[in-house]
């Protein structure tokens, strides 16, 4: 098990996947990615996690679900749904009900395919945001049903679990992605790359983060 070297990492092109990516490839002989097109609204981030692979020299797998779209329309994937926050306890706008149930169902058996024990999300619970399907005890059960469904021993890996958004920047700034991290990934609604638009709920969350983690970093020198 502990001799496998190859891992795979669920790629979005985002600030938390291309901070996992850097933390597999630090951990792992061989990474390869893999990002899922389901119609996103801004098609940017399929170009902006091939660009980023191509750049860190890793194999890119693109996989068509525009299946979910079908099963969920919502904000991410339809122009005419807004994005804003969930309130009062309702799940955020953005929400797909099981996307990663199956992105990491399909990771793994990508993983299985190319030989792969350790596949890599940027899941976090700990700025849980609603999405039932990025905590701990989910990813803990679907690494045993994974396990059980391939009759293999898989390890899916969670790095960014228990941190929060300042910890995130931290963890790309020790891995030596910190100026690459915040130029070169797409966090933003709007597509815009790097520190986006700045006014959409998924600009707030980096720049929070962001200017957090600075201003620790400032403190500590
Ligand atoms: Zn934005």
């Amino acid at each position: 098990m502990e001799t496998n070297q190859k891992a795979v990492v669920v790629f979005s092109g985002g600030q938390d996947s291309t901070t996992c990516l850097f933390w597999a490839m630090q951990k792992f002989a061989h990474v390869e990615v893999v990002t899922f097109d389901y119609d996103q609204r801004h098609k940017a981030e399929v170009e902006v996690a091939k660009e980023i692979a191509e750049d860190q020299q890793v194999t890119h797998h693109v996989l068509d679900m525009s299946l979910l779209n079908q099963l969920a329309p919502n904000a991410l994937t339809r122009d005419d749904i807004e994005v804003k926050d969930g309130e009062d306890g309702e799940l955020p706008s953005t929400f797909v009900p099981g996307r990663n149930l199956l992105f990491l169902s399909f990771a793994t058996i990508l993983a299985r395919q190319i030989g792969a024990k350790h596949v890599v999300t940027g899941v976090c619970e700990t700025d849980f945001s609603g999405y039932p399907d990025c905590r701990d005890v989910f990813v803990k059960s679907l690494n045993v049903t994974l396990n059980l469904s391939m009759d293999d021993e898989f390890v899916v890996h969670t790095p960014l679990m228990w941190l929060d958004k300042a910890e995130t920047w931290g963890m790309a700034d020790e891995l030596g992605a910190f100026d690459y991290v915040r130029t070169k990934t797409l966090t933003c609604y709007n597509g815009v790359r790097g520190d986006g638009c700045g006014e959409c709920p998924a600009c707030h969350l980096r720049k929070n983060g962001l200017d957090t983690y600075l201003a620790q970093k400032g403190e500590s020198q």
